[in-house]
């Protein structure tokens, strides 16, 4: 009788995501016989935990991946990266090639406009900030480390939205900051909209329902949204 029996398939999911956290739990339960491994940057400090196994940081490029993938046995890639984390899918379409090894893309798709919708796409973070219109009361809904580089912008009063405080000072002149998650319906979402007499949001274009309810309150409130698009 063996007792390390060999996986009967070795799956690598490329992680950083809820899609791709339960999309480990998912396959774990699906696949018993098979290796189920998530793979962080290790951009969070505390990850929360995930189901299979996990390993932390990153390849060392498109050679460092495709000699992962063959070193390891894995014989099928899943790239489930959030969809503004560009580099590393680009890799793992190259890598996936050189180590002949499928490649499965489960990144999100992007929000499709609606009717009714007031986007003002624009393909980057700076065309957005030049796109605010002078004395709006903006809703950035960005990541922290996209929030500076709106602190030229002093005829402007952002609100902005974090889950966790600030670890900095932030470099915005006028702002008010509100703690927590987004709000997930739209009526939780149209309080704070209204609350701070918001007139334009900035987001990127994630896609998923997450994020998803600022998108139909400024729809139902007539809002501009300036929604920066994705090259994926
Ligand atoms: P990125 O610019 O595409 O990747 C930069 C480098 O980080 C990659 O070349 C790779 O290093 C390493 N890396 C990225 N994702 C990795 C992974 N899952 N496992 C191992 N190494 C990885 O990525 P990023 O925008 O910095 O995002 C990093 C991670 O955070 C991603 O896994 C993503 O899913 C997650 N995330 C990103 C965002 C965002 O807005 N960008 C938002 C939420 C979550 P090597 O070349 O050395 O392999």
């Amino acid at each position: 009788m063996q007792n390390n029996p060999e996986p009967s398939e070795t799956i690598l999911i490329l992680g950083g995501t809820r899609d791709a956290a339960d999309l480990a739990k998912e396959l774990v339960a699906a696949k018993p016989g098979a290796r189920i491994i998530t793979s962080l940057a290790g951009r969070t400090r505390e990850p929360a935990s995930l189901a299979g196994e996990v390993r932390i940081g990153g390849f060392g490029g498109i050679e460092g991946l495709a000699r992962y993938l063959t070193e390891t046995g894995v014989t099928r890639l899943i790239d489930a990266t959030h969809p503004f984390a560009r580099q590393i899918s680009v890799n793992a379409i190259k890598a996936s090639k050189l180590a002949g090894v499928p490649l499965d893309i489960r990144t999100r798709t992007p929000w499709a406009k609606q009717p009714g919708d007031n986007w003002i796409e624009v393909e980057t973070l700076q065309t957005a900030r030049d796109a605010i219109p002078p004395r709006a009361r903006v809703l950035l809904a960005l990541g922290s480390q996209h929030i500076d580089m709106f602190g030229s912008r002093d005829d402007v009063h952002f609100v902005v939205r974090m889950i966790d405080p600030p670890e900095q000072r932030l470099e915005l002149p006028d702002h008010s900051l509100v703690l927590g998650r987004p709000g997930d319906t739209p009526a939780i979402e149209t309080m704070l909209l209204i609350a701070h007499s918001i007139t334009h949001i900035i987001c990127r274009n994630s896609g998923g329902k997450a994020a998803y309810a600022k998108i139909e309150t400024a729809r139902e409130l007539g809002l501009p949204v300036i929604m920066v698009g994705r090259s994926k």
